[in-house]
């Protein structure tokens, strides 16, 4: 029924959502902003954000990642930036990866890359609203946000502020086995953002002898429980020691493989699809 304004009461939630969301700076004009989130951390969420990221740069999209990890940032470290906070009269200014990411990361900001950050929520999902609002992106085409794990407070605001075209779950096959990952996709879902589909990584080893692929934990039971949700796996990352490395010496865009190709297809359909 109409209330006194003439708007009906789910007129009203929608605009108390809307009311949530931080307009990006003036010199930001990004096409599609994706999620990348996980049940807990230590899955391998900032891999594949960092992945997806440079599949989508070395294809010639104009790619950023904004790191809301805030409290366990490692995007910097694995594309090599140290402290970089520049600005001018625009605004907060990201630094750029070697193939020309941009890339936006407390880590960059703070002191010492090592100091704890001792901030509650609240402040924490201020400064991800900031890193939408104040920093100046410029013109991208693919910004990947690497969402802060689980599903509290700081993951929601993160989902409520910035306008998201999409989620993707990263998981582990023994994740699947709880119900973390579900409640990951179940808060992306209430909160009416589209999943795109699921990575698995450490998914399986390949021999170091004879290159067999080892399932370390067991089979994966990720196509069963995906298909149970009506989402598609976009891609299966083995456990291996080089992509550790790579990571850690700041040199992610050297990893090989085509992990993420099916995600790389569905990605470019959305922009297609505009
Ligand atoms: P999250 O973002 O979910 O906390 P990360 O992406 O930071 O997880 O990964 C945690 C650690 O595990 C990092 O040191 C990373 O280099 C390592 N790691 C992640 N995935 C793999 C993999 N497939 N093979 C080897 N090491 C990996």
């Amino acid at each position: 029924m109409a209330n006194g304004h003439g708007k009906k009461p789910e007129d009203f939630k929608k605009q108390m959502e809307d009311n949530f969301k931080v307009a990006p700076g003036e010199h930001t004009h990004v096409k599609k902003v994706i999620g990348v989130v996980s049940g807990k951390g230590g899955v391998g969420k900032s891999l594949v954000t960092g992945l997806a990221a440079c599949a989508m740069n070395k294809k010639g999209f104009k790619t950023a990642i904004m790191d809301a990890d805030i409290t366990g940032p490692s995007i910097p470290k694995m594309f090599g930036i140290g402290k970089a906070n520049y600005a001018d009269e625009t605004g907060l200014l990201p630094a750029s990866s070697d193939g020309g990411i941009k890339i936006m990361s407390l880590n960059m900001l703070v002191e010492n890359e090592t100091d704890p950050v001792i901030w509650r929520g609240p402040v924490i999902a201020g400064i991800v609203k900031q890193f939408w609002s104040d920093v100046n992106w410029g013109d991208v085409d693919y910004m990947f946000v690497d969402m802060p794990p689980g599903t509290g407070d700081v993951p929601l605001t993160v989902f409520q502020s910035l306008p998201v075209d999409g989620i993707i779950v990263v998981s582990t096959p023994q994740e699947l086995v709880g119900m973390i990952v579900e409640k990951a996709i179940n808060m992306a879902e209430m909160m009416k953002v589209p999943v795109i589909g699921i990575v698995e990584n450490m998914s399986y080893l390949n021999c170091p002898h004879c290159g067999k692929p080892i399932s370390v934990f067991g089979e994966s039971g990720i196509e069963k429980y995906a298909a149970s949700k009506g989402i598609d796996v976009l891609g299966r990352i083995p456990i291996d020691p080089e992509i550790a490395g790579l990571c850690d010496n700041g040199k992610a865009e050297d990893i090989e493989g085509e992990y993420l190709d099916s995600l790389v297809y569905v990605l470019e359909g959305m922009l297609q699809a505009e």
